[in-house]
């Protein structure tokens, strides 16, 4: 379980991330960036930070921040009443980010997902971001990410964000997730 006094430290890495991106960001913004835990308390390695920008009906961009090693979990953005789901555009703005999809499996990708999680992660095809690179995860199409060795920020460019329509291949995450959305009713 990360402590709070830990918390505050990963805070600031955060924002010391987000710093480093050389993005224009207002002091009320920085402090409101969320620690994404997935339901996990494993923050450092499976998580990240978000700084959300645009949250409407129709679209969201966020900038996401990872530490050196830490992984956003295998997920896919599922389809709900008429909508295909959730389509994603990864841009990285600092670092190195690493993103698997589905397709031929990377030989020797770099990154490594937690090593006890290992089973929860299926697709393997991995696709390097750094600086100006991005790519574009369709709707209904597992992913996960993997910041560099000096961490990362990455844009998310997306269309409508659906709550609770995002499906974690990792069980554990699955019923962290149902019993928050349980509580937040
Ligand atoms: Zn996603």
């Amino acid at each position: 379980m990360t402590t709070g006094r830990a918390l505050a430290d990963l805070r600031d890495a955060a924002v010391d991330l987000s710093r480093k991106s050389g993005i224009a960001i207002l002091p009320e913004e920085v402090s409101s960036v969320y620690l994404n835990d997935f339901g996990l308390g494993e923050f450092e390695e499976t998580g990240l930070a978000v700084l959300r920008f645009v949250d409407t009906q129709l679209v969201s961009v966020k900038l996401m921040l990872l530490l050196p090693g830490q992984t956003c979990p295998e997920h896919r953005h599922r389809p709900v009443e008429g909508y295909p789901g959730k389509e994603e555009t990864f841009r990285c703005q600092w670092g190195e980010c690493y993103l698997h999809l589905p397709g031929p499996p990377t030989p020797d990708p770099k990154a490594v997902p937690p090593a006890r999680r290992r089973d929860h992660y299926t697709v393997w095809h991995e696709i390097g971001l750094r600086p100006g690179d991005q790519y574009t995860s369709p709707s209904d199409t597992l992913h996960w990410f993997q910041g560099g060795p000096e961490g990362a920020a990455v844009w998310s460019f997306c269309s409508r964000v659906v709550v609770g329509a995002d499906e974690f291949t990792d069980p554990q995450i699955r019923a962290a997730l149902a019993s928050r959305y349980q509580e937040a009713r």
